[in-house]
């Protein structure tokens, strides 16, 4: 029997074990210290941002994103329906209520349907703290088509970039978007600090105070002092080791999950209905630059007669590891009766779509295995 081939695992080399062993062997283990400095600052130097700062989940980062926005009781915030469930958890524990607007083709939200939103719900008197938009799967959303709309409307913009760290959008990096925006860190991701998170925002005050409330909220004074609630939030300095020695190794692993994606793209090309979700390589002067974190595929009902789990439970038996799109926010029972503006996008996206293993450590072998089960299952070899 062949290994297990997994959707996207952690990759580490020896460059993060010489990192995790400096950190260690420096005395450094105390939450704080000067890789979680030296991490920061590469991070915002590889996103283009002023400031950085290192927490202990991508989730957190978005937490007090929308905290430091005024996200509260009696406000709302916009996000896409596809998302991954942190998205939308984050605005939940601020106490806003969420809405949730559908996708464009490309899975990401529907732009026009999202600055409309936001012209209806500032027509009804509702306070929308924030709109959030989601990188769906390594891709920037259309943020030339959003331009300056929420500027104009006074809202603010939070990036929630956790699966695009590396993508970029005319030229500009995930992640510097939003008057704040959150990176991930968690073993799946593009590069991982095993768990963590990062905000970024050019808005160095902003900055500070999330500091400041991911530690406890702790007034500068020679005794423990607080005059309101904090977060226990912060990444440890031997998390941020992992996280230098993986950013030396992020455009690496990019290349790779690229060739995987051309792999696909080839492997599949003959295949009647099957269709790549986004843009492939190799599609010229895009202005969007994918990071390849997952590579998805839509299953056309008109075309094939297998549906996605069929798809999936096919390629289980044959110890590969396929899953769903995020399933929308709208039809999670969690946000049942909550506010959404549909098109149906979403729903069908989440009802043809697979994502295939896509983890920068596989190799040529594996990923053929995938194609050849996947061509067995759909009987397209
Ligand atoms: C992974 C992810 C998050 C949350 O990141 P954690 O580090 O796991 O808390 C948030 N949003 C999206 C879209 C994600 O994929």
């Amino acid at each position: 029997m062949n290994e297990r081939i997994h959707l996207s695992r952690a990759h580490v080399t020896d460059i993060e074990e010489k990192y995790v062993l400096e950190a260690l062997r420096s005395g450094w283990v105390a939450p704080l210290g000067p890789m979680v400095d030296r991490f920061e600052r590469e991070v915002a130097q590889r996103c283009g941002v002023s400031g950085a700062l290192a927490l202990a989940s991508g989730t957190a980062a978005l937490h007090l994103a929308l905290l430091e926005l005024g996200a509260g009781p009696g406000t709302v915030v916009v996000l896409p329906s596809m998302t991954f469930a942190a998205s939308a958890n984050a605005v939940a524990y601020t106490g806003a209520e969420p809405v949730f607007v559908d996708s464009a083709e490309d899975a990401n939200v529907d732009i026009d349907l999202l600055v409309e939103t936001v012209e209806v719900l500032l027509s009804e008197g509702l306070t929308v703290a924030a709109v959030m938009t989601v990188d769906l799967f390594g891709r920037c959303c259309d943020y030339t088509a959003l331009g300056r709309r929420l500027d104009d409307l006074g809202v603010p913009l939070v990036e929630d970039a956790a699966e695009a760290l590396g993508a970029t959008h005319g030229g500009r990096s995930a992640g510097s978007f939003g008057r704040a925006a959150a990176l991930s860190f968690n073993g799946n991701k593009i590069m991982t600090t095993s768990g963590g998170g990062m905000l970024l925002s050019d808005d160095l005050a902003l900055l500070d105070r999330a500091r400041y409330l991911s530690t406890q909220a702790r007034q500068p004074a020679a005794w423990y002092e607080h005059t309101e609630v904090g977060y226990n939030y912060r990444m440890s300095n031997v998390l941020a080791a992992l996280g230098v020695g993986q950013l030396e190794r992020l455009d690496s692993m990019i290349s790779r999950r690229r060739e995987i994606r051309r792999r696909y793209t080839a492997g599949f090309a003959d295949i009647r209905g099957l269709t790549f979700l986004g843009r492939g390589p190799g599609d010229g002067a895009a202005e969007s630059e994918d990071n390849h974190w997952l590579t998805c595929i839509s299953l056309d009902p008109d075309q094939l007669d297998i549906d996605p789990a069929t798809l999936m439970s096919g390629l289980d038996a044959a110890g590969i590891e396929a899953r769903h799109l995020w399933k929308p926010m709208h039809l999670q029972p969690v946000h049942e009766g909550r506010r959404a503006v549909l098109t149906g996008v979403s729903e069908r996206l989440f009802a043809t779509g697979v994502t295939l293993p896509s983890g920068s450590e596989l190799n040529d072998e594996q990923i053929d295995r995938v194609i050849a089960e996947t061509r067995r299952v759909l009987r397209a070899s």
